[in-house]
């Protein structure tokens, strides 16, 4: 399994190369990084690829456009009578993917009924179906659902490989990151959410947005312009204006045509926005210019 961009945790990572469980339960606190977890598991038990997730087939696109048939997500409030439904739908076959995954965040607030149903599942599952549950902590979940699953307790991190994905990401290690770093007891999510609340608040949609271009991803993208105002749209303007050009100074060479173009676009959408801050229109149009911005690098690359 390719566990780019995912930290530490190196037992974990064993587990997972070692043998697919029909079940798992990832255990974290916020900002853990549990949902990076379950979404590469996911990703990568749909994923047609080399090294899964390869990020670039057919069941990979699905899988970032969140429209895959074989993922199906239960929310945990649901009522006993709707998910003895959709459990009931295990029986057919994935309809695209080798395996059907049933994801469940928040699986200690599952009634404990819930709990009991999944579990007679749990105990004779069909071959191709997987279970994702995320947790806080396992107390929540019951005993007997717990006992059928492959548990993994998210560790924290050292400061070392939280400084280097500082660094990789924002360029530096300043005062304020350390500060986050100390104060997050080892955890990336958390020391990330700090240092972003410490500064402009924008740190943390700048690297998603950034990402959303690379990968050409426009429902990441949009779903980060959620803007009502005049003045938060220029906030954040502002604030990826700023990162990408910290970026574009500190990168490497290969690097240098994404960098360099996603800068000419989006300086280009100063001036127009000044003249007319149209917040509905920018929320479309900025997340727009990110991704062309990417193809258009992609493609100079190429015939480079
Ligand atoms: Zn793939």
């Amino acid at each position: 399994m390719n566990f780019t961009d995912f930290y530490g945790n190196e037992p974990i990572k064993t587990i997972l190369n070692a043998h697919l469980f029909h079940a798992y339960l990832i255990e974290g606190p916020e900002g853990s990084g549990k949902h990076t977890l379950a979404d590469k598991i996911t990703n990568a038990l749909v994923c047609d690829g080399v090294n899964p997730p390869c990020g670039i087939c057919r069941q990979c696109y699905k899988f970032r456009q969140d429209c895959h048939p074989d993922i199906i997500r239960i929310p945990a409030e649901i009522p006993v009578d709707e998910l003895r439904q959709v459990l009931a739908g295990i029986v057919l076959t994935p309809n695209d993917a080798k395996h059907k995954i049933y994801r469940i965040d928040n699986a200690e607030k599952l009634h404990p009924t819930a709990q009991n149903l999944l579990l007679k599942t749990l105990e004779e599952p069909p071959h191709y179906a997987v279970f994702i549950l995320l947790c806080n902590t396992r107390e929540g979940v019951l005993q007997t659902v717990r006992s059928r699953c492959q548990v993994l307790s998210l560790a924290p991190l050292p400061e070392e490989t939280i400084r280097e994905h500082f660094i990789k990401t924002f360029g530096e290690y300043d005062e304020k990151a350390k500060e986050a770093t100390l104060l997050s007891a080892g955890f990336l999510g958390k020391a990330l959410k700090r240092y972003g609340e410490e500064g402009d608040g924008f740190s943390e949609a700048c690297v998603r947005l950034e990402k959303a271009a690379r990968e050409g991803n426009a429902a990441e993208a949009l779903k980060l312009f959620h803007y009502d105002n005049r003045e938060s749209l220029l906030a954040f303007y502002n604030a990826f204006s700023l990162y990408i050009k910290r970026k574009l100074r500190q990168c490497a060479e290969s690097d240098r045509a994404f960098y360099s173009t996603l800068v000419q676009k989006w300086d280009e959408a100063a001036q127009p926005m000044q003249a007319n801050v149209n917040v509905k229109f920018w929320n479309t149009n900025l997340p727009r210019i990110c991704l062309n911005a990417g193809r258009d690098a992609t493609r100079r690359k190429d015939r480079i």
